[in-house]
């Protein structure tokens, strides 16, 4: 079933412990869509500026993304710069520019209106709301946040928030959207907030989904190799919207298998830099550590 994003598509300049690279192809929209287009069909909102080079978008076509709603504007692509040390599960933020991101008024193509799946991901929670408002009638409406923008447009995130089913939402995020140090109780205040269900992504500790009264916890695959955690947030809801859209339904089984498919795709982007390990993943890839990934976490019944 047909699955909107809108996020940032963004040129990324990382350090990480390991190594440096710049004005890699990166934004939420473009690490969400590469991981979500491994099982469902994808149309993609979001704005490039004149010095987005050719290959990325010949890239993005290759996949089953609809670059129909990706418009190139006069000016300069988003950009983003941040640092890890090694303590790898927080981005440190040195620099962010909107650049055609600043005055992006999306129109959405007529045939992304009847969109049943909406991904509104990191991104001005003004523009997530511009985008929602001309989706005619969707089964789901998930967003993605972060802290640049709870501190900075929080009145704007919270009406946005409101009309939001899905939450995804890193640990340090959600407390802070909160308010509220513990993870359980900062769950159930963004409940309160409009979300019915909530995803807290807990870097190498693995990931929870609150969903109404239940929730449910995935750890992180152990990896021997951790090289550029950047995107992980986006691929995990990636690969669980993905997942969603191609099951069609919400059934508490779907999101459970759902939480670990996201699990396992966000394990394969972090092993290379930017979006390098991701873009060659298959779905057998993800099939085989899928497999796994339930092997890591089976427990027999006590007798
Ligand atoms: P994550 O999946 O959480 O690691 O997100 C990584 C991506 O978020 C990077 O590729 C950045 O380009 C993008 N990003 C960082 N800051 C912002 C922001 N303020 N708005 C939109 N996208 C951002």
């Amino acid at each position: 079933m047909s699955l909107l994003v809108v996020g940032s598509v963004a040129l990324d300049s990382v350090e990480t412990p390991f190594g440096k690279r710049d004005d890699a192809l990166g934004g939420s929209a473009t690490f969400f869509s590469t991981a979500a287009s491994l099982f469902a069909p994808v149309q993609l909102v979001a704005v490039v500026g004149e010095d987005f080079p050719s290959e990325h978008v010949e890239f993005l076509s290759s996949r089953k993304i609809d670059l129909a709603g990706l418009t190139k504007a006069p000016g300069k692509t988003f950009r983003w710069k941040g640092r890890y040390t090694y303590e790898l599960n927080e981005a440190h933020t040195l620099d962010t520019q909107l650049n055609v991101f600043a005055s992006f008024a999306p129109e959405l193509p007529a045939a992304y209106r009847k969109a049943e799946f909406v991904f509104l991901g990191n991104i001005d929670p003004v523009l997530q709301a511009k985008v929602l408002d001309q989706v005619e009638k969707p089964k789901l409406v998930a967003a993605d946040t972060m802290n640049f923008w709870i501190r900075g447009k929080k009145a704007e995130l919270i009406k946005t928030l409101e009309r939001v089913d899905l939450l995804f939402v890193n640990d340090a995020e959600a407390r802070e959207l909160a308010g509220e140090s513990n993870i359980v109780k900062a769950a159930r205040a963004i409940q309160r907030m409009g979300p019915k269900r909530v995803a807290i992504k807990r870097g190498e500790y693995g990931a929870m989904l609150f969903d109404h009264d239940h929730m449910c916890a995935a750890p992180a695959l152990p990896l021997s190799e951790v090289f550029d955690p950047t995107g992980a947030g986006d691929s995990f809801a990636g690969g669980f919207m993905g997942h969603v859209a191609h099951k069609g339904n919400l059934e508490p089984n779907t999101l459970r298998q759902a939480l670990a498919v996201g699990t396992v795709v966000a394990s394969f982007t972090v092993e290379q830099f930017s979006l390098d390990r991701l873009r060659t993943v298959t779905r057998e890839d993800v099939k085989r550590r899928f497999s796994e990934f339930k092997k890591l976490i089976h427990i027999d019944e006590l007798a």
